[in-house]
């Protein structure tokens, strides 16, 4: 299925599909990193565990209307996506105040964010993802002011869908991040990958983190933790 590497990054690899034009393999990889990749870890069955997760996330949005660039889960690690061009801009959303936002503006953790609290980041990492508005987004990328109007609604409207189905398995959606992409015709979908990589997670209960932060901190296993995010979303259907 696999043609040629186009990129590499962190977390997953990036191959052109053979024999189908628009089409990508992205191939999860066994490794953790934090802070900007200067924690680094490599967790054998992480990245069949994020793309089980993923595939299963894209799919749940799918049916529920919201548009990616998902295809299908290809085999453990690998999944097929639609070409795009990613938009080099981390959509963070926030349900509840915990991470980066507490130490920045001195909120102090667990407050609720009602309404949710989008926020954007320069996808960079030399520069380490810096914190930008609204303008510097249209500096620093080709989308217009009416697509970033679009991108934001489309987070509110994943929120509000994601919020439900974690909801449903006892968790809470504290944050996450999206990242969007630009397809061929010029539509913009919902891009990148959706796991506790990339999504806080706590159980709702117990208040237990199920989620990268175990590895961020050094305060759980990181396997256990995904292998039960899978177990609750694999209990849904
Ligand atoms: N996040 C991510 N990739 C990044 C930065 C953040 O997936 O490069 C996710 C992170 O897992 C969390 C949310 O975005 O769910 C908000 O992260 P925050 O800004 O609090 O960053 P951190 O505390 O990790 O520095």
């Amino acid at each position: 299925m696999k043609a040629y590497l186009l990129y590499e990054g962190k977390a997953k690899r990036v191959y052109t599909a053979k024999e189908q034009p628009g089409q990508l393999v992205l191939s999860y990889k066994n490794d953790a990193t934090a802070f900007n990749g200067e924690k680094k870890a490599i967790f054998s069955g992480k990245g069949r565990l994020n793309n089980e997760i993923s595939s299963r996330v894209f799919k749940l949005l799918q049916e529920k209307g919201i548009a990616s660039h998902f295809i299908e889960k290809l085999n453990e690690t690998e999944q097929l996506v639609r070409q795009t061009e990613i938009i080099p801009l981390e959509v963070v959303v926030r349900n509840q105040a915990t991470g980066s936002i507490t130490k920045r503006l001195g909120i102090e953790e667990k407050t609720p964010f009602t309404p949710p609290l989008i926020e954007l980041f320069y996808k960079d990492d030399e520069l380490g993802d810096p914190l930008i508005n609204d303008d510097h987004a249209l500096l620093l990328s080709d989308i217009s002011a009416a697509e970033l109007v679009e991108i934001k609604e489309k987070a509110r409207h994943v929120n509000k869908q994601l919020k439900e189905v974690f909801a449903s398995i006892n968790i809470a959606l504290v944050d996450f991040k999206l990242e969007f992409g630009r397809l061929a015709s010029g539509d913009i979908v919902l891009a990148d990958e959706i796991s506790p990589d990339t999504c806080r997670l706590w159980d709702s209960t117990t208040k237990e983190k199920l989620d990268k932060d175990v590895f961020r901190q050094g305060t759980g296993d990181l396997l256990e933790v995904y292998q039960e995010i899978l177990q609750r979303l694999e209990a849904m259907s």
